[in-house]
């Protein structure tokens, strides 16, 4: 129960973990750090929006979004199982999924960022990539590898206690 003794301490702060902590942490994993506090930003955003109307045709699904007290504001966004397209058009011009895409997976239920909305000049893949072409090996991610490092304890750790 640790997650809401921290929700509680920290619900002062827009802590987005609170939300749609799935897509969070995968984004975490997957864009820089930079790029990663635009990314919560907009997750945030989408804390805001209210879908106004839901329509189906041929297995393309159109949201319509407005905004909490926002007079006139108005975003759809286009999922066809595997796509999502925003009228914003963030995505086309900054190259990370807008507040509206992060919604409409919330209701999809979708738990990863599509591979088609992750430029890889974003990712931290495009910087192990870069690292490893120019040699500089001893500086790949020791996040990740002390998180994968961490995660084998874990299993190993369960796998003790079953046998206890
Ligand atoms: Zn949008």
């Amino acid at each position: 129960m640790s997650w809401f003794f921290d929700f509680k301490s920290s619900s002062t702060d827009p802590v987005l973990s609170t939300q749609l902590p799935v897509i969070e942490s995968h984004a975490g994993k997957i864009y820089t750090a930079e790029l990663f506090k635009e990314v919560r930003h907009e997750i945030l955003k989408a804390g805001e929006l209210i879908v106004s109307d839901k329509s189906e045709v041929g297995g393309r699904k159109t949201y319509r979004l407005t905004k909490y007290c926002k007079d006139g504001y108005e975003r759809s966004v286009v999922y066809d199982g595997s796509t999502f397209e925003c009228s914003c058009k963030r995505f086309e011009s900054r190259g990370i999924p807008c507040s509206h895409i992060f919604y409409v997976m919330k209701e999809e239920h979708v738990d990863r960022i599509p591979s088609n909305l992750v430029l890889t000049r974003w990712t931290k893949d495009a910087k192990i990539q870069f690292l490893n072409s120019s040699n500089c090996n001893d500086n790949v991610d020791l996040n990740t590898i002390a998180e994968v490092r961490f995660g084998s304890y874990c299993n190993v750790l369960t796998e003790l206690c079953k046998e206890a």
